[in-house]
């Protein structure tokens, strides 16, 4: 049997532009660090890859959702500082306080955290957040105070170590809203009150991507940073290169059939589309098993220079797109096993054509690929 060379569905990533874009967000952060956000495998790009690149080019910390992702970053050799801020009852703090982690605390977590810094006879490291009113984690601001002098307590006993004081916003990618301004008034009340009740943090950090871009004032020490890290933007009115980013994945495969068919053809299932005249439609094998949204019906694909829309529902494992549509019809067979570009790279799709066609955002898009497709690093 032949040997494969190319993986027949791959997202490459470019690591080299993922260097640029930390660059760049350093530069626009400057003089706060850099905080890189590789949860969720990095928004699907790989963590370690990711995270290691990050630190090459100068991002200062890692942040992470879980302590699990901060615990498989520490198992493949990163030592650098990781926060990981979202927790259950579940939550293996034992093992964050072990690796090292520094451990976001909305309220109810300090007291396990401090448990396993007392059985480990080890400090536990954290940042406390406030809810500046994302309403999600974080401390609401009625009970900050109480939360602060617990934190002190365990401080003055040796069991933590308060290094950062946290909070995320709501709308920075809307900058003309004005609940950022609500939000970082709060949060500087809150970083107030820490002073006053002696906690002398090393890092406050407010803002994520967009709010890095648009606010000034939310740069505080550290930036948490994700998304422009990948190349995107978080804006409606601004693209990537807007923001002087690069798109860092690009999503292919090949084109695997390609069917002469007549007007009225129905295509995939529930016959959502028809063919409205005779023409040639091109299979990808691609589907939501793989992580493409099955909304994306319209979404475009670039095969040899020309864009064609996917027609028809998506299914687990394969779409349709249509050579006909812009008028190819007449060699399509020379189509058969040749790249098919998804979205990434010059002259193809951005990420945003399929967000619009999914009705969602880039975060997502790039997020949800699965890991049926193969990571490939260049
Ligand atoms: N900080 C926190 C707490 C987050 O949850 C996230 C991502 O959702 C980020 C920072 C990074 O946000 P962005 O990808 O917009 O930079």
């Amino acid at each position: 049997m032949d040997r494969v060379t190319f993986p027949e569905r791959v997202a490459e990533i470019d690591l080299d532009a993922l260097r640029h874009n930390v660059r760049q967000l350093r530069d626009v952060a400057h003089p706060a660090r850099v905080m890189a956000v590789v949860k969720a495998d990095a928004y699907g790009h790989g963590a370690v890859p990711v995270a290691r690149a990050a630190l090459e080019a100068g991002a200062a910390w890692l942040g992470v959702a879980h302590v699990s992702e901060g615990v498989a970053l520490r198992r493949a050799g990163i030592e650098a500082p990781i926060l990981a801020w979202l927790h259950t009852s579940g939550t293996d703090f034992t093992a964050g306080v072990e690796q090292g982690l520094d451990l976001g605390i909305s309220g109810w977590e300090l007291e396990h955290i401090v448990a396993s810094a007392r059985e480990l006879e080890r400090p536990a490291i954290v940042h406390l957040k406030i809810d500046t009113g994302l309403g999600r984690n974080g401390c609401p601001p009625d009970k900050w105070d109480a939360l602060l002098s617990r934190a002190v307590e365990y401080q003055e006993e040796g069991l933590i170590r308060v290094v950062g004081i946290f909070s995320h916003l709501a709308v920075a990618d809307e900058p003309a809203r004005p609940e950022t301004d609500l939000q970082v008034t709060a949060f500087r009340e809150a970083v107030g009150a820490a002073e006053n009740a002696g906690i002398d943090v090393e890092v406050r950090h407010l803002a994520n991507t967009p709010a890095t871009f648009s606010r000034p004032d939310c740069h505080f020490d550290l930036v948490r940073v994700g998304l422009g890290i990948y190349g995107l933007s978080p804006f409606a009115d601004q693209g990537s290169a807007d923001l002087g980013l690069k798109p860092v994945m690009t999503f292919s495969t090949v084109v695997s059939h390609c069917k002469e068919v007549p007007a009225g053809q129905g295509v995939s299932y529930g016959f959502a589309y028809r063919t409205q005249k005779a023409t040639t439609l091109g299979l990808i094998p691609v589907g939501y098993g793989d992580g493409v949204p099955r909304i994306a019906t319209g979404a475009p694909v670039l095969v040899e220079g020309r864009m064609y829309p996917v027609v028809g529902r998506i299914a687990m494992d394969q779409l349709v797109v249509d050579f006909g549509a812009t008028g190819l019809a007449d060699t399509p067979n020379s189509l058969l096993g040749r790249r098919a570009v998804l979205f990434g790279g010059s002259g193809a799709p951005a990420v945003e054509d399929w967000a619009a066609a999914a009705q969602t955002i880039n975060y997502e898009i790039v997020t949800r690929i699965s890991d049926r497709v193969e990571r490939v690093y260049r």
